[in-house]
């Protein structure tokens, strides 16, 4: 049998884009030499995306579909893609269009020239609020900044993976995911192609700046300790300057004899000592809470309903912890 070729599309409120999705996949997907499935994970859509979804698994038995019992996020629910798929070759792609299907040859080409990973990386982002593609642009740079592991900028989710980093992915078992740094930690040959990245097809972004916010911090606090040493090293400065302030203030009272109350400085230290100190237990927190979640071991989603028959033995096992 020829290789095989999974492509996973997480869905939240697309029912306006599942169709045209699906019509580009499967061209680009028979013009070539393999087998396909395609899984769409539907992540508590509110819409009639599953409706949709469905009718196409009716249709087409390569079309396979995971229902969450509710909205898990992004993240999981390419993870729970990956939990499932079969393929050698692994495509992860969003489902409003803005990831070119037809991109899907040129990664597969390049990945067939000897590489585990080939990400799509964004050249240019159409239809992206000015806020969005600078908060974006800043957050790359600064996470690879701060990381040791060398996550590319400018680059979403939209990738073909080796079904090797699939396997070591299935192994990860944090309940924080950032793909993105998970996929470069595992290493193995990774390259890239450019693309430009086309604004949303139907429908608005399910992606909210809360979901954003959090999707930040993950990749931060997962991909690097450099946060909780800035709450130490800034700890240790301000108590320098704390230090050198009570060795003048005893001065200008014993030795100088000046001591008028100074209430502006001493206003100015409380605020900035109490400042400093909350972004320390901030960041700390942090990381706390994410230490607890994983303690917690819950599964990281639940599937109300799905066609796909190896899952209750693959994924729904995780469940058992
Ligand atoms: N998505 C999801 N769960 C969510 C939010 C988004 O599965 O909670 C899916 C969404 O259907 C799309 C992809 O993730 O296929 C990217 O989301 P979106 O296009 O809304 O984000 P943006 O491109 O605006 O960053
Ligand atoms: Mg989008």
């Amino acid at each position: 049998m020829t290789d095989q070729i999974s492509v996973v599309v997480p869905v939240y409120n697309e029912e306006h884009n599942i169709a045209l999705l699906y019509d580009r996949v499967v061209r680009v997907l028979n013009g070539m030499d393999l087998s396909y499935e395609i899984i769409f994970i539907n992540d508590g859509s509110s819409d009639r995306s599953l409706e949709m979804i469905r009718q196409l698994s009716v249709r087409d038995t390569c079309v396979k579909f995971i229902d969450f019992s509710r909205n898990f996020g992004h993240q999981i629910a390419v993870s729970a893609g990956l939990d499932v798929c079969s393929g050698q070759h692994v495509v992860i792609i969003d489902s409003d269009l803005q990831d070119p299907p037809e991109l899907i040859t040129d990664l597969l080409n390049r990945k067939r020239e000897g590489f585990e990973v080939v990400y799509a990386k964004r050249r240019s982002r159409q239809g992206e609020s000015v806020l969005k593609k600078a908060t974006a642009r800043s957050f790359y740079r600064l996470l690879q900044r701060i990381t040791n592991v060398p996550i590319p900028v400018d680059t979403g989710d939209f990738r073909i993976i080796d079904r090797s980093v699939v396997e070591v992915l299935k192994q990860m078992p944090e309940q924080e995911k950032f793909l993105r740094g998970q996929i470069a930690w595992a290493g193995f040959r990774q390259t890239y192609i450019e693309y430009d990245r086309d604004s949303r097809n139907a429908g608005k972004t399910g992606y909210t700046f809360r979901k954003m916010f959090r999707l930040a911090l993950d990749g931060i606090t997962g991909f690097s300790n450099l946060p909780l040493k800035f709450a130490t090293i800034t700890g240790f400065l301000v108590s320098g300057i704390a230090f050198l302030m009570a060795l003048y203030a005893l001065y200008s009272r014993f030795i100088i004899k000046e001591y008028v109350p100074g209430w502006t400085s001493l206003m100015l230290t409380i605020l900035f000592l109490g400042g400093v100190q909350l972004i320390s237990i901030g960041i700390i927190g942090e990381y706390i809470s994410r230490l607890g979640n994983n303690i917690r071991k819950r599964p990281l989603y639940v599937v109300s309903d799905t066609n796909i028959s190896t899952f209750s033995s693959s994924a729904l096992g995780k469940q058992e912890h």
